[in-house]
């Protein structure tokens, strides 16, 4: 019988995680406080966060300790296998050698959860008795509720309309886990209700979301809020996923050449990857770091690195990222999870550097990768799990015709339990392609703030 999955053992868990920005040799541009365009201090996000995620947004240290309590819950489904995919290989008749980081293991099905139960927990610490959010697809909600309802936290969650009406099941599962889920635009808020009084169809975006979630935390008492990805901190708690993955290659003396992940925030790339990039074994090897995002929402390939306004209604400090700005409204795609106007500022810092690459496809393509990895690796993946996956058999095929023997490692940040529904319409044919248009990317640039750098 062949070995397909490297597995650690409990002891192996990593017991901290990794701050890429201990190794950045200049520092990632600040984030700053829209009235002054001064940095942002403490005190602009503490109204949002708890001080402890606060320190971790903006600490230097390389390693910080991962507390027991999460360590705990985190065990559960952790440490994830790490999987060599060689039906997919001889599938695709490739000299490449594909390993891809199990994350959909999670209770909630994706790598969500990882930052969810550490978040909870800095909020209980902090004596915050209900958090406030909102979720695209749903992963991010499902995820937090799953963690809030250890700690006995009341969970509220904006969910884009869109996905609250295309993915009822996500819904169901948030609500199983005690959590309360409103459709955005909602009328609960000051944003919600001019949204709808100017457009009573709006279909929300993730933009809308996070302003109603914002909104919400400060009108409420003991409650705080908490973002799915993007952050500085959310991507460091990710970073447990590239630690264990370094480990399980160790074990079959695997260098990666190329790493692939999905962008949406970039938080499950920067997990998987972060923890290589300044590796000495990068510096003599060179490590391809691919992410991948819809031309849909094609923020890392067509945003400009600039300051942006991480919510619609304007209420986050300044972040400089790549960006599609901040009224950016996706179309109804069916990788949900991928479709916020911005990326993570660690992220767009490497791509803005040239450490990492980045491509977009088409959803009808994504979903062919993603049938023929169901049908050959038997795992059914998220649409936005997809896209990494359409990279890793366009990078195998490429090793095949190049006659060279590469090691493709990436993040299957999710399965597609929840969206079988689009699998349906990809398999009738009736999945429509689009790519955003340039005038319209360049129309909702007008609106970035002027900032003088
Ligand atoms: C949310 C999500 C993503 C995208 O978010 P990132 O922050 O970019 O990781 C990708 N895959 C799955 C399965 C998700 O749930």
């Amino acid at each position: 019988m062949t070995d397909h999955r490297i597995i650690l053992s409990k002891k192996e868990l990593p017991k901290s995680w990794y701050n890429i920005q201990a190794d950045f040799s200049k520092p990632v541009p600040p984030a700053l406080n829209p009235a002054t365009g001064k940095p942002a201090t403490a005190e602009d996000f503490a109204p949002i966060f708890p001080m402890s995620l606060i320190e971790q947004e903006v600490s230097v240290e390389r390693w910080i300790d991962i507390p027991e309590e999460v360590l705990d819950i985190l065990s559960i489904w952790r440490p994830t296998p790490l999987i060599r995919a060689r039906r997919l290989e001889q599938f695709l008749d490739t000299p490449a050698k594909i390993y891809f980081k199990d994350e959909s293991v999670s209770p909630a099905g994706s790598h969500k959860t990882n930052t969810a139960v550490a978040q909870a927990y800095y909020n209980k610490q902090a004596g915050i008795k209900r958090i406030a959010t909102e979720t695209g697809a749903g992963q991010w909600g499902s995820a937090l509720a799953f963690a809030t309802n250890f700690f006995g936290i009341e969970c509220v969650v904006y969910m884009v309309k869109i996905s609250y009406e295309q993915k009822p099941y996500r819904r169901s599962l948030m609500n199983v886990w005690n959590a309360t889920v409103y459709p955005s635009p909602t009328q609960n808020t000051k944003t919600g209700r001019m949204i709808l009084e100017k457009n009573p169809g709006c279909l929300g975006s993730l933009g809308i979301a996070i302003s109603e979630a914002i909104e919400d935390t400060v009108t409420h008492k003991d409650t705080k809020y908490a973002l799915g990805s993007v952050l500085n901190h959310v991507l460091m708690h990710q970073s447990i996923i590239g630690l264990e993955t370094k480990k399980q290659l160790k074990q079959v003396g695997e260098t990666p050449d190329i790493m692939i992940g999905c962008c949406g925030g970039g938080s499950n790339f920067a997990g998987l990857i972060f923890p290589f990039v300044f590796d000495p074994m990068n510096a003599k090897k060179q490590i391809r770091f691919i992410g991948t995002e819809p031309t849909a929402c094609p923020t890392l390939t067509k945003g400009p690195y600039r300051y942006d306004f991480g919510d619609t209604a304007q209420t986050t400090p300044l972040i400089k990222m790549h960006t599609l700005g901040h009224n950016f409204i996706p179309q109804g795609i069916h990788a949900g999870g991928l479709r916020y106007h911005g990326m993570a500022p660690l992220v767009s810092f490497l791509a803005n550097q040239g450490m990492i690459e980045s491509v977009s496809y088409h959803q009808n393509d994504i979903f062919k990768a993603a049938i023929t990895f169901a049908r050959t690796e038997g795992r059914v993946p998220a649409p936005e799990t997809a896209h990494a996956i359409k990279a890793v058999i366009d990078e195998a095929l490429k090793a095949k015709q190049e006659g060279k023997e590469k090691t493709i490692v990436f993040n299957y940040s999710g399965h597609g339990f929840f969206d079988l529904a689009s699998y349906d319409k990809y398999l009738s044919n009736q999945l429509h392609d689009f790519e955003y248009p340039d005038e319209k990317i360049a129309e909702s640039l007008k609106d970035l703030p002027n900032i003088k750098e």
